[in-house]
């Protein structure tokens, strides 16, 4: 990557950054080096990843439903959607009933970006911006976020962009867990399709999701799990709407994406665009 390129992007990024004087070096931000956790540690796969979207649609009867829901959702085909190819998936997205998101938002927000990307960003789910324009990371946090992919080389169209839920939950309220039960289908089999070499799991919710577990976000961040049956290095950044309230945490967000980079390099591949919505 062009030094002198990375360091402007994270000039603007707001992250804050030291060179050596003699050597034509990579930026650093000013904790690099300190915190090399490099484990790869098995986490369980999620219930219906890879596979075994295949199996029952979910079965809601214990999930905790912290509302009634204000339709009667359909359930989410699941077997249809396990072997689905990217138009069948798109068109189930956007036709979706799955929940009561779809009483609410004004588009489906299916994902967006290079097909056969190495790497693959999961967010949370879609805010106004996105639900107005059906597509993820388009408002001041995904600004962000194309600084940051931008700051280690890749631009926006490189990579795929989804979240964990297709719809706006009204008001930016957290997802619950019918909502992430429902829509789960469509990021396993979108992960399944794009066979990303890293998954970058970005804010509390998409890693706890992801992970299936209720560790805080600070816990996870700077290691590697290996995600799902195919065992993808999968690795969690602080989301990009918590970085603009909370800049201080830039530099961390920045020891986490050179991991991300070393780890892609690491692992040769093209990253060719194919830029489709
Ligand atoms: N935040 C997310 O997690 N995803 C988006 O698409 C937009 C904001």
């Amino acid at each position: 990557m062009d030094p002198e390129r990375s360091r402007r992007y994270l000039d603007a990024m707001g992250v804050p950054v030291w060179r050596l004087r003699t050597a034509d070096v990579e930026p650093q931000g000013p904790e690099q080096g300190l915190e090399e956790i490099e484990e790869i540690e098995k986490m369980p796969p999620p219930v219906q990843q890879g596979n075994s979207m295949a199996s029952e649609p979910a079965d809601l009867s214990n999930a905790r439903v912290e509302s009634p829901p204000a339709t009667t959702p359909e359930a989410v085909p699941a077997d249809g959607i396990a072997g689905a190819d990217w138009e069948r998936l798109s068109e189930a997205v956007s036709s979706c009933r799955a929940c009561a998101l779809c009483e609410t938002r004004t588009r489906t927000v299916f994902g967006v970006g290079n097909r056969r990307a190495d790497l693959m960003i999961v967010g949370e789910a879609p805010g106004a911006d996105e639900d107005r324009q059906g597509e993820p990371f388009v408002g001041r946090a995904g600004q962000l976020l194309n600084l940051m992919l931008a700051a280690i080389g890749l631009e926006r169209e490189q990579v795929f962009i989804a979240n964990i839920l297709k719809c706006r939950p009204p008001g930016n309220r957290d997802p619950r867990p019918e909502e992430t039960l429902r829509c789960e289908p469509y990021l396993m089999r979108q992960i399944a399709l794009v066979r990303p070499r890293v998954l970058l799991s970005v804010g509390r919710i998409s890693a706890q999701k992801l992970l299936r577990t209720d560790a805080p976000i600070g816990k996870l961040r700077g290691r590697w799990f290996a995600f799902g049956p195919d065992e993808i290095p999968l690795t969690v950044t602080y989301h990009p709407a918590y970085l603009l309230r909370s800049p201080e945490q830039k530099s961390k967000a920045w020891q986490d994406l050179l991991k991300v980079m070393r780890r892609l390099r690491e692992t040769a591949g093209d990253s060719g665009a194919e830029a489709t919505g």
